[in-house]
């Protein structure tokens, strides 16, 4: 049975008071949520703070990003072993924002995705086709590049895929659940072939402009098993209702 799993990707958002006042609203809303995994991500300036706000409660501490390198002349990047050091239990890797405007390969993918692993981090490793792709017929064969090489290698034991479409990400534009669905399914199929039929076990989670009023018709579906959630999670009210979402 795979545990439902909603994460908050807070990108380049919220100060000092905000993050302390978000926390401050949302533990109350959720602290009876035991059926679902609770993650939040936010900026690495804001992740002490939050560690120590979210310290007794069931909310789990992930980044936005990592390197791949443990230590060393790396200037401005942050190792897993320094996340793991600060309490934080996932990463995120491989978010289209990253690919777009940092030159994200596949290749950086697998590496920071292998490099988060030895640390002992969760991954959230994300992938999707631009509205292009899709247009040009091309969704499952850059579903099915991503998951090859992002993942070679990788062993599926801390993994968590995140469908994100790029079309739909902060723009307001969701993916039916029948789009969803179809996508999750074929990443669900890819993943036992990789895996040999052991992704019956791996959450697969949806993220593109998920909203309160949409989460429900996406967990419906079979294949999805969580949301990552980027502007809706930004006020606590609203991120509260996507983690109690209804099937
Ligand atoms: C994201 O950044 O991962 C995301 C899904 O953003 P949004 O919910 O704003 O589309």
């Amino acid at each position: 049975m795979r545990r439902p799993f909603i994460a908050a990707n807070w990108k380049m958002n919220k100060n000092t008071s905000e993050t302390r006042e978000f926390i401050a609203k949302f533990v109350p809303e959720v602290k009876n949520e035991s059926g679902v995994e609770i993650v939040i991500a936010p900026p690495f300036t804001y992740l002490l703070l939050t560690a120590d706000n979210l310290k007794g409660t069931n909310i789990i501490l992930a980044a936005q990003d990592v390197f791949y390198e443990e230590k060393g002349a790396f200037t401005g990047e942050i190792s897993p072993v320094m996340l793991v050091d600060i309490g934080c239990k996932y990463v995120i890797v491989g978010h289209s924002e990253r690919r777009q405007y940092f030159y994200e390969n596949d290749d950086i993918v697998n590496k920071k995705t292998k490099a988060a692993m030895k640390a002992g981090l969760g991954i959230i490793v994300c992938i999707g086709e631009s509205l292009e792709e899709r247009e040009a017929g091309m969704t499952f064969a850059i579903l099915q590049r991503e998951i090859e090489k992002g993942l070679e290698g990788v062993d599926p034991a801390d993994i968590v895929i995140a469908y994100e479409p790029i079309w739909a990400i902060g723009t307001g534009k969701t993916a039916s659940p029948e789009q969803a669905q179809e996508a999750h399914a074929y990443i669900r199929d890819r993943l036992n072939v990789l895996y040999g039929n052991k992704a019956e076990e791996l959450c697969i989670i949806y993220g593109g402009s998920v909203t309160p009023e949409n989460v429900d018709s996406l967990m419906a579906c079979k294949d999805v098993d969580g949301a990552l959630v980027g502007g809706a999670s930004l006020k606590a009210d609203s991120f509260a209702r996507i983690v109690k979402f209804r099937r």
